[in-house]
């Protein structure tokens, strides 16, 4: 049997439609309308590569861009990007002098301000500064305890030419469940602690606090400004709705092509621990993905699309291979090494969603995208070239 030669990028490939990003921030900027939109492009775009889903982003009107690293900010700016950067995770060893010498703006909890004023008294050039207060989360943010001492701390560096107060943020806790009064607690303690930052005579840019759940769910959390990350995506932050029904496209297809094909006989041991034995003579299908690529071990029975046919994950997922049950021989269907194998996309052609896959491994699709690993190519496709 001649198998077609399949390049080595073709082996496994996450592919990114860059017109479903578009599509993507341009429904969700209608949606925030008149808020602007950030694109939130941490963690390598949740997997789906920062610079192309940044450009796309800015291209489609998304206006500032978000991530959590300084360091993912500074590679940004290294790659062109010359929209407004907001970094938000440090610990002291963060690099802030690369901050302030990128224009880099920094979301900040309190212990931020003497570094920052470090780097830019050093540069002489003002450090941009997002005022973090925590509403609710207990994660970052200055608590409402301290916020006026730290509002008042922010000012007088201001007055010094050391700091530029750019905006006053908040994260939610609960957004994805959207009737939580949690929510309406979090949003009265934001519009105070913004009323608190605006008597101390800042001038604020920007207030933000909606999350993907929050842009879809609370418009009464956009303000001036959203920080869109699962959404450009084009995946839904909702269990009960579908990235259609919220006018999204899942940007990210994973594929693969079947590295065996071979016949069994019935009781037939499959992977490690033989969890599962076939039940009749019948065919395996190799599909050379595993957990080094990124596919959860716990995730057995998740879907994999082959030849318009969708079957389970059977036995163990390996580091780097799993299995699945093709079923008897019937005529010659073609399947056979080099066949290709879908795990999820779009749905046009009835491939799995990467919410089967999170079902299947008990996480959320966040961490499906997310965790597919660099061992997997990731290859850039426009939809709008092709339909042109
Ligand atoms: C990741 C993150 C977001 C984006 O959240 P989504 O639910 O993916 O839209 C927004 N703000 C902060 C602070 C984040 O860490």
């Amino acid at each position: 049997m001649n198998s077609p030669a399949v390049t080595v990028a073709a082996e496994r490939q996450a592919v990114v439609d860059l017109e479903a990003v578009r599509l993507n921030v341009r429904q969700l900027a209608r949606v925030a309308y008149p808020a602007k939109v950030m694109a939130v492009v941490k963690a390598d775009a949740y997997g789906h590569g920062a610079v192309p889903v940044a450009r796309a982003a800015l291209e489609a009107g998304a206006s500032w861009v978000g991530v959590a690293h300084i360091s993912e900010a500074v590679a940004l700016r290294a790659a062109g990007i010359e929209a407004p950067l907001l970094a938000w995770l440090h610990t002291p060893g963060s690099d802030f002098e690369a901050a302030v010498a990128g224009g880099i703006d920094v979301g900040i909890s309190g212990w931020e301000l003497e570094p920052l004023a470090a780097a830019a008294r050093a540069q002489e050039r003002p450090a941009r500064v997002h005022l973090k207060i925590d509403t609710g989360l207990g994660r970052n943010g200055s608590t409402e305890a301290e916020w006026d001492r730290f509002v008042g701390e922010a000012v007088e560096l201001q007055d010094q030419g050391l700091l530029r107060v750019v905006g006053v943020f908040s994260h939610l806790a609960v957004a994805d469940e959207p009737h939580r009064p949690e929510t309406d607690l979090q949003l009265e303690r934001f519009r105070t602690a913004v009323a608190v930052a605006e008597d101390a005579g800042i001038d604020l840019e920007v207030r933000h606090m909606a999350n993907t759940p929050a842009i879809l769910a609370r418009p009464d959390a956009h303000f001036d400004l959203v920080r869109a990350g699962l959404g450009i995506y084009g995946l839904s932050p909702f269990p009960d709705q579908t990235p259609a029904e919220l006018g999204l496209r899942p940007a990210m297809t994973l594929r693969t092509v079947l590295a065996n094909c071979k016949q069994v006989p019935a009781d037939q041991g499959v992977s490690y621990g033989l969890h599962y034995r076939t039940s009749r003579p019948t065919r395996l299908g190799l599909v050379p993905l595993g957990y080094a690529d990124g596919i959860p071990r716990i995730a057995t029975g998740g879907p994999v699309r082959i030849s318009g046919t969708t079957y389970p994950v059977v036995g163990r997922i390996a580091m780097d291979q799993m299995v699945v049950d093709l079923g008897p021989a019937d005529g010659d269907d073609g399947l056979a090494p080099g066949t290709e194998a879908v795990l999820f996309g779009p749905g046009d052609d009835g491939e799995p969603s990467v919410d089967e896959w999170a079902a299947a491994a008990g996480t959320i699709n966040y961490e499906i995208v997310t965790r597919i690993s660099p061992r997997v190519t990731r290859v850039y496709t426009d939809s709008a070239g092709a339909r042109a």
